[in-house]
This record gives structure tokens, sequence and C-alpha cells, in this order.
């Protein structure tokens, strides 16, 4: 009987349970005869729903209904705290399962490259994200916020989301799932006055539209742009003129409104920069971050017709306390799946894993999300992609292209899971984590209130 029949289900690993995984399992359990087991490296589903998502921003969270309701079916299985390349292998995977989907995302950051990048006060956004979200890798991270003044590298909407979470009032962040220890050292923040810094124009600009506008809107902070920087450039102008693009007028509206209404009735003040570069980061005796140094950009045309920013050589340099740099999340190699180190991606074509030596798919593996095409788009960008992938998973699969594993049952499969990681999570364990979070959170008049410890979530759930 083949593979994928009543008696002979087809068996997918998945390997990351955030929303990319989560959309290829939906999309694989789709198909009659096939059962997923979702594993993490976290207790925790979701990944960046959970982990990167602004806590503020609790409309978006409410994506997990979808997730949860995947879960719901009986040939779902969730198994966090499971690490690849530490409780189990590649090779371990392939003696139970006839496919397996990489959705790890993109979990480091890029840097900048420029001297002085490491100082104290100089941290990646993706870190201060991960630690206000309360991921158990980042809690212990320490934020020096008797800063006054702090720059966020990027005009992205992880740098929104960094100057908005610096920029909220105590009682604004109160009313989020913020993690407990973070809404305490914002608490006591310092932070007065945050500047984005954008290499390019406001044309440009990687955020989009209500996350900009909502920078207008914070109870005691006011979003400030400078006239001169959101005055369009006659490139810029040429391209909407020759191709009209209401999302950008729009975007350029919002930001010259901002250098307009300069009022000044706020105790905190965002300024949203552009055409500025930092080329070094300058530290004071103690090694902590004292300025940035920026050099002013003019915008011209690539051999492709976009629109890149060059030095001018006029430099300025702007006294800060703290820096967070927002170019863009990285993928991580993950132990024995072949990755493309430049690109930050798992090697592959169309979600095929490709080895890189022969040029050919690797036999049952495939990927989706993030750390295929590179960390880009909204979550639900995320859905299309994972269907692209599963779709050529089960093109393979009816061609009899998949693996052959010596252990292809859901029992087995389990027992191997518990004998190398006893402290498994399963997603009625999750649930009752996620119950705990949320009358700790109605105690205090909260969303929810996070664990953010493993041992902690174990002793909760598990014992
Ligand atoms: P992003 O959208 O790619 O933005 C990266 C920013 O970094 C851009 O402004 C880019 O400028 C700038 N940059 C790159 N290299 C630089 C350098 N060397 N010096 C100065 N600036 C540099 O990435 P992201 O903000 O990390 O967001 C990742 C994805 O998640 C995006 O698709 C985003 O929309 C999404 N996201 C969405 C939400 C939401 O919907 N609320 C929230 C968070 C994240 P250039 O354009 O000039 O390269």
């Amino acid at each position: 009987m083949a593979v994928g029949s009543p008696n002979r289900p087809l068996r997918v690993a998945v390997i990351g349970a955030g929303p990319s995984g989560f959309y290829a399992a939906a999309h694989l359990l789709k198909n009659p005869h096939v059962e997923v087991d979702l594993f993490d490296r976290l207790p925790t589903p979701y990944g960046l729903v959970r982990g990167g998502v602004a806590p503020d921003h609790q409309k978006i969270k409410s994506v997990v209904r979808q997730y949860d309701k995947t879960a719901q079916d009986p040939r779902f299985r969730f198994f966090g705290n499971v690490e690849l390349g530490r409780h189990l292998s590649v090779d371990d995977l392939r003696q139970y399962y006839h496919l397996i989907c990489y959705t790890t995302g993109a979990q480091t950051d890029r840097g900048l490259d420029i001297p002085g990048e490491h100082l104290a006060g100089s941290h990646s956004a993706t870190a201060f994200v991960a630690w206000y979200n309360g991921h158990p890798d980042f809690r212990d991270l320490s934020f020096d916020l008797s800063r006054e003044r702090v720059a966020v590298v990027g005009v992205g909407n992880v740098a929104v989301d960094v100057a908005r979470i610096l920029c909220r009032t105590p009682d604004e962040l109160a009313r989020t799932d913020i993690a407990d220890y973070a809404l305490e050292a914002l608490r006591h923040s310092q932070v007065r006055e945050v500047v984005m810094l954008g290499r390019r124009g406001p044309a440009q600009a990687a955020f989009t539209n209500p996350e900009v506008k909502e920078l207008g809107e914070m109870e005691d902070a006011d979003a400030f742009t400078l006239r001169e920087e959101v005055t369009l450039d006659p490139l810029s102008q040429a391209d909407l003129a020759a191709a009209p693009d209401r999302t950008i007028e729009r975007k350029l509206e919002i930001l010259q409104e901002m250098a307009v209404h300069r009022a000044q009735s706020r105790s905190k003040k965002l300024i949203i920069r552009f055409l500025v570069s930092p080329t070094e980061l300058l530290g004071d005796a103690h090694g902590n971050v004292r300025a940035i140094r920026l050099e002013k950009n003019e915008l011209y045309r690539d051999d492709r017709g976009g629109l890149r920013p060059r030095p001018t050589g006029q430099i300025e340099e702007l006294p800060v306390g703290l820096v967070f740099r927002s170019v863009g999340y990285l993928g991580v190699p993950l132990p024995g799946v072949p990755f493309n180190a430049r690109a930050g991606l798992i090697n592959n074509a169309d979600g095929r894993v490709v080895d890189p030596e022969t040029g050919r798919p690797v036999p049952g593996e495939y990927t989706a999300g993030w750390i295929k095409r590179g960390p880009s788009g909204v979550i639900g960008t995320n859905k299309a992609c994972a269907v692209d992938t599963v779709d050529r998973m089960m093109e393979d699969a009816a061609r009899s292209e998949h693996l052959h594993p010596g252990h292809p049952s859901a029992a087995e499969a389990e027992a191997f899971v518990r004998g190398r990681q006893p402290d498994v999570f399963t997603y009625p364990d999750w649930l009752k984590l996620d119950a705990l979070e949320m009358a700790a959170g109605e105690a205090v008049g909260r969303p929810r209130v996070k664990f953010t410890r493993i041992d902690a979530m174990v002793a909760a759930a598990l014992r």
C-alpha cells in the first residue's frame, strides 16, 4: 500500500512553530492520510507572533486563533522544548518521517559593519524586541534606559515598533502583554528622545502607512520629521510622476504633516530622519556609546533603475546614549541542513532543499517562510509561501519521492522524542500555560502575564 493511504499515513515533521510552520501544517492536513508533528525549540508555539509582534499590537496576535484551529486536528501534534541539533538530528528525523519541512524563520540580525558597533549601549533591535516580548533566551539582557537620547537605525516596521515601545507611557504599556520585567524597566526609563534614521528618502521608507501613522497617535510623545528631509527629491518625484503610487503618496503626506505640525506639548519626542547613514559609533572613556556619526546621503539611480543612497561627505554628530540597529533579520543555519550563508537562507529552489554541491534536491527536505525566502512581508505572506512549499511536497510524495523511515509511526516518533527530551511540551501542555498566563493577566488587568523562563514553564505545566 502506498504512503499516504489509510494504513500508511504520510508522516511529516515541521521544524519551527511560527506562522510558517502552522500554515504548512494546516495545508498539509488538508490532504487525507497525512500526519504532522510540529517541533519548536521553545515550549511555547507561535514564533514571532509571541516573540516578535509588538505587545501593543494585540489585534495582530489574534491570528493565533487560526493556528489553534490547526492544532485541534487529531492528526496534528506539537513537540515543544525540542531543539533540532540538540535533542535530535536530521538523521534522527529521517528514521521517523517521510518528509521534513524547516520553518525556523530568521533568528538573528544583520549588522551595520561600522566602527564602534560593539560598544556598550549598541544593540540589535531584534534582541530588544525579543527581550520586551519575554523570549527566554533574551529575558536576562539589560538595556541602559537611563539615557536621554536613543538612535534607531533603519526605518522598517521593526524600527517603528522599537521606537514606539520606547515612547509609550507606562500606562499604555501596562495594557499590553509586554514582559513584566520590561514593563518595570520601561517604567523607570529616562529616554526622552528617539531618533529613527533612514538611509534613503521618505518615498523609499520600508515602514507601512498604518504603522507610521500610529507614531503620531501616542499618548505622550510627539512625532516629527524635518521639512527638508521629507521634501521629495527630483529622482523620487520623477518615479512617482511616471508611476503614481497612492500608498507612497499617502506615506509622504503623513511624513510631511509631521514636519508642519510640530506640537511640543508631550514629554517625549520621536524624530524620523531621512537620507543619513551612520558611519561610526563614538564611545566615552567607559566604552559606552556617546554619539553616532552620520553622513548625509543623496539618492542616485543604480544600473537596475532603483534609487540607492550615496554619501555626500557632509557629516553630523548626534549625541546618543543607546543605539538599536534595526536593519533586518537574518537566518541562522540548522545543523545538517544546506545553508546559503551569503543570503542567510536554507539553500532551496521553490522550497525544495537543494544540495549546493550537486545542485540537486535533498530527498524529503523542504523549507518555508523567512528561512526559505528572507525576512520580508507581513504574517499572512507566509501563508502563500507555506502553501507553495506544501504543494511541492505533495507533488513529490505523489511520485513516491519521499524518505523511507524505518519507524514511520506516530507512537514510535513520540517515544523517541520523549527519550531525548523528557520535558517535551504537547499542545495541551501549552494550553495549560496559556490559561495560567491569561489568568495572571486578568488578575492585574492585562491581556496576559507571560512565563519567560523555561524552568518556570516546565514547573507550571509538566510537574
Ligand atoms: P525591513 O522592512 O527590511 O526594513 C529594514 C530597514 O533597514 C530599511 O529601512 C532599510 O533601508 C534599512 N537598512 C538596511 N541596511 C541598512 C544599513 N546598512 N544602514 C541603514 N539602514 C539600513 O525589515 P524589518 O523592519 O526588520 O521588518 C521585517 C519584516 O517584518 C518586514 O516585512 C516588515 O514589514 C515586517 N514587520 C511588520 C510589522 C507590522 O506589520 N506591524 C511589524 C514588524 C515587522 P533600505 O530600504 O534603504 O534598504
